[in-house]
C-alpha cells in the first residue's frame, strides 16, 4: 500500500533520521532511496531548522500524538516544493511516521489568486460578466467611478451604464470586434448613478475556455480629467482663454491656408486689424475686470456679424483680427465687399454696451488690407493692416481705413522722417496754421494753432503722421516749445490790435510735454519772455493725458490757472470720460471730437453724445466747442443740442498767418 500511494511516506527514528521512505517521496525529492535513508529532517527542510528545533517539534508531536502542518522541502537539484505533512508518533517503537503531500500546485494557485485579488482592486474599474453579459463581479474602483455598488449591478447588463450618446451602430461595431478579435478598446461616454455623463477609456476582453467564451472582462478609467487637460492644452495653443476665440497662432495658420487657396481659386481675401479706441484708459479707470467684460462682448458682437467662412481672432490686448475669404477676384469689387463688412463691424461695435449696470460707449478703429494669392509675405500683410488701423486711429478713430501703398512708404520712411524732423526746426520748415473758433452769432473768439511741416525732403507731412514720430523720439519737446513760444509771440504782436488783440490762441500740448517735470515753469517762462497775456492762452489737453496721473495733472493745471491760462479738453468723448474725474478737473472747456460732429445728422448715437457732453459742460460750468463743423446744416442741430461754439472747415480751414489776418480783417466787414 505504502509503495503505491500518491503521497510520500517516511519512517523516522527518535533522532529524526529517515529509516523508511516510499517510492512517491523518492519521485518528489529527486533523491535515490539509498541517499534518503541516510538523511535527517534538516537535510530536506528548506526552512531554517536546527537539530534542536526539530527535537522540540518532535516533542510536541509526542505530546499530542500527531500533527498536521505545512512546510517546504528542497529537492536534490535545489528546487523547492510545498508540502503538507501529517506526522504521527508511534509510542510502541519510539518512531515517527508521516505522510507527505506535494501541495506546490495548490500553493501556486492560491498565490495567483491573492495577486489577482490585489490586482482586481486597482485604480481601474473592472467588470466581469458571464457569457450572457450579466455582471458577476465589479471592483471597488467601479463603485467609486460609477457610483453604483456591487449589489446594485450584480446580474444586470452593463447597458445600465450607458449615456444614450452612442447609437446602436456604435455598440454593434464594438461587439463585432470583441467577437472576431476577442478584444475592443475605445472612448465611451457613460452615465454615472447621479446622472452625470463622463468619458471613459474602455477595454473589453472576451475570456475563452476550451474554445468557448465563458466571460467578458471590461476595464475602464475615467478620462474626464485627461480630456479636460487635453482641451486646455489645445485651448492654450490655439485659443484665447478670455474670449475663447482663436488666437494669433491659429489665425496665422488660417491666413496661410487662405492665401494658398486664393492663389488657386483667384478669389481675393481681406485682413482686418481692429483695435478698441482708448481701451487702455478704460482699463486704468474702471479696472481690468470691466475691460475684460468689454472684450468678451466685443468678441461676441464680432463673431455675430461675420459670415461662416470668415475667421476672427484675438491677437492680444484689445486687438482683434478678422480674416475674410472668398471675396471677388476683382479688386474694386472685393474692396467694396470688405469695406461693407468693416463698416458693419465698426457700427456694431459702436453700439452702447451694457456692462455692470452701466451704459458704456466704445468704438473701434479698423485697418483693412486686401490680398490676392500668396505673393505678399504674411509679415508684410500684417504690417500693412496694422498701418491702416493706425491711420484709422490717427484720422479720428471710430473709422475704417484701407491700406494704401503710400502708407507703406510712410512706414518705411519713419526713420527718414525722424531724421528729417530733427532738422525741421533749424531749417525753418515748421509753420503754424490758425483755425478760427466762433459762436452762433459768428463772433470771433480765437483760433487753434496747428502745426504744419513742409519738409524739404518729404514735402508737406500731416501732423497726424509726424506728431507720433516726434513724440516717440521726444523731438516733440523742442518742437512743442517752439509752437508755444511762436503762439505767445503772436499774442504779444496782436495785443494792441482792436480785433486780433481780443482773440485767444489754443495750443495743443502733447502728453510727452505735459509730463516733463518743469512743464509749468516752462509755460510761465515763455509767457514772461514774450510778454503775452496768459488770459489769451488756452492749452488743449487730451483726456488720456490727464487720466494717467490725475492728481499731478490737476496740480499743474491749478497752478497755471492761477495766472490765467485756460484749459480745453481736446477730442472729448472718445476717451473714457468719467464724471468722477471731470468734475474735479480745473478745465474751462470741453471740445467735442469731430467724429461725433461728422455724423450728427445721420447717427442718433452721435447726437445723444453731443447732447450729453453739452449737458455735462453746462452742469459743471464748462464751455463747450464742437470741432470739425463742415456744413451749414450741422449748425442748427449742434445749437439745438446745446453747443454754441464751433470750429471747422465751414468757417475756415487752418490757414497760414497772413491768410488768417486777412480772414479776420474781412470777417468784421461781412
Ligand atoms: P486736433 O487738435 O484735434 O486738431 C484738429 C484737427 O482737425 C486738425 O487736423 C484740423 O485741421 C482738423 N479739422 C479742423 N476742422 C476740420 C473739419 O471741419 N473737418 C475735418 N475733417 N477736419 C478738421 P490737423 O491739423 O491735421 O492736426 C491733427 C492733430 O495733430 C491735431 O488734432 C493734434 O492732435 C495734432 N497737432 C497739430 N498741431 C499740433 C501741435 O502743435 N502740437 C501737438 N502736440 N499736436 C498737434
Ligand atoms: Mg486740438
Ligand atoms: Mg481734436
Amino acid at each position: 500500500v505504502l509503495e503505491t500511494m500518491v503521497d510520500g511516506y517516511w519512517l523516522l527514528d527518535g533522532e529524526g533520521y529517515l529509516r523508511e521512505v516510499n517510492e512517491a517521496y523518492v519521485r518528489m525529492s529527486g533523491y535515490r532511496r539509498e541517499e534518503l535513508l541516510n538523511m535527517c529532517i534538516p537535510d530536506l527542510e528548506a526552512k531554517e531548522v536546527t537539530l534542536a528545533s526539530v527535537r522540540a517539534h518532535m516533542d510536541a508531536i509526542i505530546a499530542r500524538g500527531s500533527e498536521r502542518f505545512e512546510t517546504i522541502h528542497r529537492r536534490k537539484d535545489g528546487s523547492l516544493f510545498d508540502v503538507e505533512i501529517s506526522a504521527h508518533y508511534w509510542q510502541d517503537t519510539g518512531q515517527f511516521f508521516g505522510f507527505i503531500r506535494d501541495i506546490s500546485e495548490r500553493k501556486a494557485r492560491e498565490e495567483s489568486l491573492r495577486i489577482a485579488a490585489v490586482a482586481f482592486n486597482t485604480q481601474e474599474a473592472i467588470i466581469v460578466t458571464d457569457k450572457f453579459a450579466n455582471i458577476i463581479r465589479v471592483n471597488r474602483a467601479f463603485e467609486t467611478i460609477t457610483g453604483f455598488s456591487e449589489t446594485e449591478v450584480l446580474g444586470k447588463n452593463p447597458r445600465i451604464l450607458s449615456s444614450g450618446l452612442h447609437n446602436a451602430e456604435f455598440y454593434r461595431q464594438m461587439w463585432d470586434a470583441i467577437n472576431t478579435s476577442g478584444r475592443w478598446s475605445g472612448e465611451v461616454w457613460d452615465r454615472r448613478k447621479d446622472g452625470a455623463i463622463y468619458p471613459k477609456w474602455l477595454t473589453i476582453t472576451a475570456v475563452h475556455h476550451l474554445g468557448e467564451v465563458t466571460h467578458y472582462v471590461a476595464v475602464f478609467v475615467d478620462i474626464t480629467e485627461r480630456k479636460k487637460a487635453e482641451e486646455e492644452i489645445k485651448n492654450l495653443a490655439f485659443f484665447d482663454p478670455l474670449t475663447h476665440m482663436p488666437n494669433r497662432r491659429m489665425l496665422l495658420d488660417r491666413l496661410r491656408l487662405a492665401m494658398g487657396q486664393s492663389a488657386r481659386n483667384k478669389n481675393q481675401g481681406a485682413l482686418m486689424f481692429l483695435d478698441i479706441d482708448h481701451f487702455k484708459v478704460l482699463n486704468d479707470t474702471k479696472g481690468h475686470e470691466f475691460g475684460d467684460k468689454l472684450l468678451v462682448e466685443v468678441a461676441r458682437r464680432l463673431s455675430a456679424c461675420l459670415r461662416d467662412i470668415d475667421s476672427v481672432a484675438r491677437f492680444g490686448g484689445d486687438e482683434f483680427v478678422v480674416l475674410l475669404e472668398g471675396l471677388s477676384p476683382h479688386s474694386q469689387e472685393s474692396a467694396v465687399q470688405a469695406g461693407h463688412i468693416a463698416e458693419k463691424i465698426r457700427e456694431v461695435l459702436a453700439q452702447p454696451y451694457y456692462l455692470e449696470n452701466m451704459v458704456y460707449q466704445s468704438s473701434s478703429s479698423i485697418g483693412v488690407v486686401l490680398f490676392s494669392g500668396d505673393e505678399v509675405q504674411i509679415d508684410e500683410l500684417l504690417k500693412q493692416a496694422d498701418l491702416a488701423m493706425y491711420q484709422a486711429k490717427a484720422s479720428g478713430r471710430n473709422m475704417v481705413r484701407f491700406f494704401e501703398p503710400t502708407m507703406q512708404a510712410v512706414l518705411e520712411s519713419r526713420t527718414i522722417m525722424e531724421n528729417a524732423l530733427r532738422l525741421a526746426l533749424s531749417n525753418g520748415e515748421l509753420e503754424l496754421h490758425y483755425q478760427l473758433q466762433t459762436n452762433s452769432a459768428r463772433d470771433l473768439l480765437g483760433a487753434e494753432v496747428l502745426l504744419r511741416w513742409n519738409s524739404a525732403e518729404l514735402g508737406a507731412v500731416s501732423p497726424v503722421l509726424f506728431i507720433p514720430v516726434a513724440e516717440q523720439s521726444r523731438l516733440i519737446l523742442p518742437i512743442g516749445h517752439w509752437v508755444l513760444e511762436t503762439a505767445c509771440k503772436q499774442l504779444k504782436i496782436w495785443e494792441k490790435h482792436p480785433v486780433l488783440g481780443l482773440l485767444h490762441l489754443a495750443v495743443n500740448v502733447s502728453p510727452v510735454q505735459f509730463h516733463q517735470e518743469d512743464f509749468v515753469d516752462q509755460v510761465k517762462a515763455v509767457l514772461a519772455a514774450t510778454g503775452a497775456n496768459p488770459r489769451r492762452l488756452e492749452l488743449e489737453l487730451t483726456e488720456n493725458l490727464v487720466l494717467e496721473d490725475i492728481n499731478e495733472a490737476t496740480r499743474r493745471m491749478v497752478e497755471l490757472r492761477a495766472i490765467g491760462v485756460r484749459f480745453s479738453m481736446d477730442d472729448f468723448g472718445t476717451g473714457h470720460s468719467s464724471l468722477q474725474y471731470i468734475k474735479r478737473l480745473p478745465i474751462n472747456q470741453l471740445k467735442i471730437d469731430r467724429s461725433f460732429v461728422r455724423d450728427i445728422l445721420t447717427d442718433p448715437g452721435d447726437a445723444v453724445m453731443v447732447q450729453t457732453i453739452s449737458d455735462l459742460a453746462r452742469n459743471f460750468g464748462f464751455d463747450v466747442i464742437a470741432e470739425g463743423v463742415e456744413t451749414e446744416d450741422q449748425l442748427p442741430s449742434l445749437t439745438h443740442l446745446g453747443c454754441s461754439t464751433f470750429q471747422g472747415y465751414l468757417f475756415s480751414k487752418p490757414v497760414g498767418l497772413a491768410d488768417f489776418e486777412r480772414l479776420v480783417a474781412r470777417w468784421d466787414s461781412v
